[in-house]
């Protein structure tokens, strides 16, 4: 913030006069003080701090810094190991290190206290006046898949970064902490853990007893590949990442849709009120195999044509609850020996199932295994393998923070809709630690994991404005 009278003595000269031929102007029964008027024009800087909420009835404080936004998007991107526009960033490579690196500076650069946890969410603070209360806390991932774009979770972290700056340029003094945090591995490209960092933080001992023996495909360790990239060190304890429930007053994340809704409807702003969890399946059936022309019909037993069957089930059981919001995918289906002229002796299937209604998709899940007990039955395969590899509760968004967060659209003057988040991010496990909320902002034709993932830079402003406000409301509770 400038200070007037810090300007050369012509200036503080004037603004001596101004303030001695105090003259006040009434428009709409409001008292507007004529001098202070004349000190900004003249300035082209608010002639005093504005109180902390001034912005919350003034939105028009609020400038996103375009350019330099662009150039940490364009910058960040840079931190990758394919070709632009593609990236690939995987997590404690080197790359992901020298981003890492590259987001502390920025928080820095915001005046943050930054730490790290254990292995490496990054955390950034802005002290409110009020220490001694939760904090209010906002981000995403920088992590990208191979092959992916720019945009996906990096939206939300440099975009977090600078709406402290917006508010720190708009004068706003936050009575709850301002925090911004920097997940680990959001994806799960590396150790196949997706939202590794914030699923330690929300707690789970399974996790981090299952970390301790994790490998990579290049069978290199959870625990040696953290400890190369500045993390684990002797003294660190997974268990030191937890967050004790109400850690935070409030967390929310800005993202990009992932999906076709808002660019389609020409709204600006989505407000997520719950996120969709997946359950993910393994399964895994076995046959006799035999040769493709000596095995007669009948006397076979297709460990292929069982998985076949078992992924129609899937859409069928998905489809029979009659919701929009219950959806099944059977991602993979492998064949053992898979060869044209042999019958497949083994068959593995990897399902995802996702829905709000977490009754509605544990249903789901359990009529998967009745389809496949009963498939393997009636084609005398062996079910070898029913593995629920995991099967996370969805999460509602916080009421207040869904308020505040139409609230400042509104003053914002920004069209906006309440919207499900189908994918799932961060935010459905720091909703075990906190209130939580998302904000949407549209993507081109909604493409996200593939390079031409794209976010315009008024959309993302208008999210960044979005977030900075619903902050300072969120920092004032
Ligand atoms: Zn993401």
């Amino acid at each position: 913030m400038e200070n007037p009278f810090t300007h050369p003595l012509p200036l503080r000269l004037l603004c001596f006069f101004c303030c001695i031929t105090l003259f006040l102007a009434f428009t709409d029964g409001e008292v507007e003080d004529a001098t202070i008027k004349i000190m900004q024009d003249f300035s082209g800087y608010p002639a005093s701090e504005p109180a902390s909420f001034d912005i919350l009835t003034s939105v028009s404080s609020l400038s996103v810094d375009d350019r330099s936004l662009q150039t940490q998007i364009d910058e960040l991107a840079l931190f990758s190991d394919a070709p632009a526009p593609s990236v690939t960033r995987v997590l404690y490579t080197d790359k992901d290190v020298s981003a890492r690196r590259y987001i502390k500076n920025l928080m820095k650069l915001a005046g943050l206290s930054i730490r790290e946890d254990a292995v490496g969410n990054i955390f950034g603070q802005w002290d409110g006046h009020e220490t001694q209360l939760a904090g209010v806390a906002t981000g995403s991932h920088i992590d990208a898949i191979p092959y992916s774009g720019k945009f996906d979770g990096v939206v939300g972290v440099l975009g977090a970064i600078e709406a402290i700056n917006v508010l720190k340029r708009s004068g706003f003094k936050p009575k709850r902490s301002l925090e911004v945090v920097m997940f680990t591995s959001e994806e799960p490209t590396r150790f196949g853990i997706s939202c590794l960092g914030s699923r330690l933080m929300a707690g789970s001992e399974a996790l981090e007893k299952a970390l301790q023996q994790t490998v990579d495909s290049q069978n290199v360790s959870f625990l040696d590949a953290s400890r190369s990239a500045g993390y684990m060190r002797d003294h660190d304890d997974l268990s030191s990442v937890r967050m004790k429930k109400g850690s935070y007053s409030a967390f929310v994340e800005l993202h990009i849709e992932q999906g076709p809704i808002l660019e389609a409807e020409g709204v600006s702003i989505g407000i997520v009120t719950a996120i969709a969890a997946p359950a993910s399946i393994k399964v895994d059936f076995e046959g006799n195999g035999g040769h493709a022309g000596a095995v007669l019909m009948p006397y076979r037993n297709d460990a292929g044509l069982a998985a076949a069957e078992l992924a129609l089930a899937v859409e069928e059981h998905v489809l029979e609850t009659g919701s929009i919001d219950t959806v099944g995918t059977v991602g993979v289906i492998d064949l053992h020996p898979r060869a044209i002229n042999s019958i497949p002796s083994k068959s593995h299937l990897e399902i995802d199932t996702r829905d709000i209604d977490e009754m509605r998709r544990n249903s789901v899940v359990e009529k998967i295994h009745q389809s496949a007990v009963a498939i393997a039955k009636k084609r005398s395969v062996i079910l070898s393998g029913f593995e629920i590899v995991n099967q996370d509760p969805p999460a509602l968004a916080d009421e207040t923070i869904i308020r505040a967060m139409e609230a400042a659209s509104q003053q914002l003057n920004l069209t906006h809709r309440l919207m499900i988040s189908r994918a799932y991010h961060d935010s459905l496990f720091m909703a075990r630690v906190s209130p939580m909320g998302m904000i949407f902002i549209p993507c081109y034709k909604g493409y996200s994991h593939k390079p031409e993932e794209y976010a315009s830079a008024e959309d993302i402003a208008n999210g960044i404005k979005v977030l900075a406000l619903t902050l300072a409301k969120l920092s004032l509770y």
